[in-house]
């Protein structure tokens, strides 16, 4: 049941060639979006490691961290916070620069969206080289909150994501390669 589940979530998931550049092999998470029962199993298996855990906000990662970090804080009926790239968001923030595989990225939070002491969840779409993440557990620990686990559903750990964060102590829960 567990293993008919876990391939049905990969079987969802699109793969478009050279998107956005030339060599990238994509993976369209819209085609599980667009299938309820999909999208329903994805945020259900997101939090399931969780359950029981106190967890008081969850931090969506933009963009696609959005659609499901929204939908797994209603299920948890706790608030939700977007880590957005910069200039974005329009009140008072801090930012974290990462590395990409060309130049530089900036992410920021509102200065003002966690408190000290808040047990955080982390939703995104996809890890590859765990640079977006990481800045975004340092953009929450900025803040005095704690991050009590990371959630995506691809995983691509040949690309050193999921390693970076095991390496950070990070609670990592992935639903397919
Ligand atoms: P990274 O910071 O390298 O872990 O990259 C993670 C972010 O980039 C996520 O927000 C993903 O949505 C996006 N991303 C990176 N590589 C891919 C890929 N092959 N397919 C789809 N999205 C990707």
């Amino acid at each position: 049941w567990s293993a008919w589940r876990l391939r049905s979530i990969r079987d969802h998931i699109r793969t478009i060639v050279d998107f956005p550049h030339e060599g990238i092999l994509f993976r369209d998470v819209t085609t599980l979006f667009a299938d309820p029962r999909g999208f329903r199993m994805a945020i259900d298996q997101l939090l399931h490691p969780w359950a029981g855990s106190r967890i008081d906000k969850v931090v969506g990662l933009e963009a696609r961290g959005f659609i499901l970090g929204g939908a797994v804080a209603h299920q948890l009926s706790v608030g939700f916070v977007p880590i957005r790239k910069k200039g974005k968001l329009p009140g008072p923030t801090i930012a974290e620069h990462y590395t990409l595989e060309y130049g530089e990225a900036v992410v920021e939070i509102h200065d003002d969206a966690l408190q000290p002491g808040e047990k955080v969840l982390i939703v995104d779409d996809l890890l590859a080289t765990g640079g977006t993440c990481a800045a975004g557990i340092r953009l929450v620990e900025r803040l005095g909150a704690e991050v009590v686990g990371c959630a995506f559903v691809v995983d691509l750990p040949d690309l050193g994501g999921h390693a970076l964060l095991d390496r950070m102590g990070m609670n990592v829960h992935t639903l397919c390669a």
